[in-house]
């Protein structure tokens, strides 16, 4: 008998996101939940079978060309949760597969360096009573929040955790991480204690290890995944329970469609598997901890540091912008520490040597051609776009603007040269994107430092998060400003969430702690809140902004992006959107439904791409992703690329 697949294409909105093929004879092996490659359009294309059958289609039907997967890549679980994602994301259903298969880049494999005791420790008193309460709520499909300190041990409660699920139970866990973060010295710690019992789904992986590992999950053969965004997928049987460490963090949002945040396919997954979500944060998202507060989330404080007696003290300096890249007072401090053979991080949330080039007689810095963004310049004489990466030679531009070109502000780079010329023979590393490219510096820079061979670890925000090393006694932070005037109601929140974060690697053992935050505006709220590290009082100030401006969790939000290569074009559709928008508008409730825009977007052009947007908000987002999926997707064309945001955190 013929057999037919119906396929789900690994394709943007089109009327034909599944279509059945035939099965050739000889291909008789094939399963639901494989990969093929067939025909469409004289293209090739690729998708994953979600059906086998013996009907007939009432149309001319293609054979499929070739079978790329023997066994299935996803299981029955995963399909399903990828028809949530596609109508919750309104995507596809193809799209929404292919974001749980491994590929990508081919990253270099890190070796775990870091050694540490593979001893449980023995939980103290705030520990264990959040460990016991969230074990007792294991099946009930809660969600819990572990609201700690930085410093207060939440890794320990999630290891109890995990080693509950292995020890006492059948079932599986999950634990995410930030991407590019340092809470990969949880990993190592894990990998010490789990052993064979882990698989590793992080983006420091090779494809190929990620995918062996991948398929070990699929066979049932491993229950503990530690993993970044994507391992939420990770096709674990019989899930117990979900970990997602800093849950506050903007990683674990995806930027290609579907746009999904991993925490919500969490709470999917564990609605489905009866399990248990637990977030953990010591500067929770605002809208977790509003949901905490109300008792939706069941929340657990962690007020004390695991080790060290209180958290370190924080001073705001006023700096102003001078010759000088560091205060005296911060100096000072970096080199007693430095003579006491303790150590300093020094956060600068800046990449490159200086942020802008600018040119005196026209009055008006360099930008990149592609981008509404300037150029920044890097060492080696480079002049780079960090919207889009273009990248031109220095020498061009001055050769161009002759005697009337100058760099200002500063960045990591900058900040390095500046550290190693006042003190000479410091041993220091910097941590960036552009010193991380190979990601093995990382862990061998963390390494360092924990092993006493570094006295300044320097960097963007990607030294703020996870890094424990008890002999840092000095956190700096220099112009801490930088991303509070971005155009995003989340702006505070981060800046907060940043300092707060940095703050915590300071005195986390014996030795106590102090943090510097060097600014050119001291008055700030913001900054003046991250003196106080107090996230609650954070918290009450912001929530009531929130409400004032209906922003979540009052409201939940969805952007539309319309974005073309031909600015009239993106313009023309964001424009006819508006209109079909505003048409369903006049038979909603405009107490709780407000439709923003369309207006350019903050970063206007990206990578040559003009873009639009219109910003809704609302307590009816069900009813405009009807409205989307009909009347708004069949906009889109190969030339106007239509960006559906359902829950955006970023806004520009
Ligand atoms: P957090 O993730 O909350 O910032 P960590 O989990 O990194 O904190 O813990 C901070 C430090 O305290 C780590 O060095 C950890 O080994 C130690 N620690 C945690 N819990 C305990 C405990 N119960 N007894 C002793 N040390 C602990």
């Amino acid at each position: 008998m013929i057999q037919y697949a119906d396929i789900a294409l690994n394709i943007p909105f089109k009327a034909e996101e599944t279509l059945t093929y035939q099965i050739p004879d000889g291909m008789n092996r094939l399963q639901i939940g494989c990969r093929v490659e067939v025909e469409l359009r004289k293209r090739k294309m690729e998708g994953v079978v979600i059906g086998v059958h013996s009907n007939m289609p009432s149309y001319e039907i293609k054979n499929i060309k070739r079978q790329i997967d023997k066994e299935p890549v996803v299981n029955s679980e995963q399909i399903q949760l990828a028809y949530w994602m596609r109508d919750f994301y309104v995507s596809t259903l193809g799209e929404s597969l292919y974001k749980m298969i491994p590929t990508g880049r081919k990253n270099q494999l890190s070796e775990p360096v870091v050694v540490d005791s593979p001893e449980l420790l023995t939980l103290n008193e705030e520990q264990l009573s959040a460990y016991k309460k969230i074990k007792a709520d294991f099946g009930n499909e809660k969600i819990h929040l572990l609201y700690g300190i930085t410093g207060s041990g939440k890794t320990e409660v999630y290891i109890h955790l995990l080693n509950h699920i292995l020890k006492n139970t059948d079932k599986s866990a999950i634990l995410l991480v930030p991407e590019i973060s340092l809470t990969f010295q949880i990993l190592y710690r894990l990998e010490l204690i789990f052993g064979k019992q882990l698989a590793l789904l992080h983006s420091n992986l090779r494809v190929s290890e990620r995918y062996k590992n991948y398929l070990q999950l699929l066979r049932g053969e491993k229950r503990i995944v530690i993993g970044t965004r994507s391992a939420i997928f990770a096709p674990v049987k019989n899930l117990g329970l979900v970990i997602l460490d800093e849950e506050h963090d903007n990683s674990y949002k995806e930027h290609s469609n579907p746009r999904y945040h991993a925490r919500q396919v969490a709470q999917q997954r564990i609605k489905v598997n009866k399990a248990t979500l637990l977030l953990g944060s010591a500067t929770p998202s605002l809208e977790s901890f509003f949901y905490a507060k109300k008792g939706t989330i069941v929340m657990h404080r962690l007020s004390k540091r695991a080790k060290s007696s209180g958290l370190s003290t924080v001073q705001v300096v006023s700096k102003k912008e001078d010759k000088e890249l560091v205060g005296e007072d911060l100096l000072f401090k970096i080199k007693q520490r430095l003579e006491r053979k303790e150590q300093v991080v020094l956060l600068l949330n800046r990449r490159g040597y200086s942020p802008l080039i600018y040119n005196r007689k026209e009055k008006k810095f360099i930008e990149c051609p592609n981008c509404t963004s300037n150029l920044c310049y890097h060492s080696k004489g480079k002049a780079i776009c960090h919207l889009c990466g273009y990248s031109e030679k220095y020498q061009k531009i001055q050769k161009e603007y002759p005697d009337s070109i100058e760099l200002m502000g500063a960045g990591t780079q900058k900040l390095e040269e500046y550290l190693l010329e006042k003190f000479p023979g410091v041993r220091l590393e910097r941590l960036d994107q552009d010193s991380t490219k190979n990601r093995e510096v990382i862990s061998s820079t963390i390494t360092k430092l924990i092993n006493r061979e570094l006295d300044i670890l320097t960097g963007t925000q990607m030294i703020a998060k996870g890094l424990d090393a008890p002999l840092v006694t000095l956190v700096g932070v220099i112009n801490a400003g930088t991303g509070l005037g971005l155009p995003d109601f989340r702006a505070g929140e981060r800046v907060f969430s940043l300092l707060t974060q940095v703050a915590g690697r300071a005195g986390r053992a014996d030795l106590n702690g102090e943090v510097i935050i060097e600014t050119v505006n001291t008055d700030h709220r913001v900054l003046q809140l991250s003196k106080e590290q107090n996230y609650d009082k954070f918290y009450d100030e912001e929530i009531l902004v929130r409400r004032s401006l209906l922003f979540p969790p009052f409201t939940r939000l969805i952007r539309i992006v319309s974005r073309s290569s031909k600015e009239e074009k993106a313009k023309e559709t964001i424009e006819k959107i508006s209109l079909i928008l505003l048409e369903k508008y006049k038979t909603m409730d405009h107490n709780s439904n407000y439709i923003l825009g369309p207006v350019e977007c903050p970063f206007f052009k990206i990578d040559s791409n003009y873009r639009f947007h219109i910003l809704i908000k609302t307590n009816e987002q069900n009813l405009f992703r009807q409205i989307i999926r009909e009347f708004v997707l069949p906009l889109g064309s190969s030339s106007v690329y239509l960006e559906i945001d359902i829950d955006p955190v970023d806004l520009v």
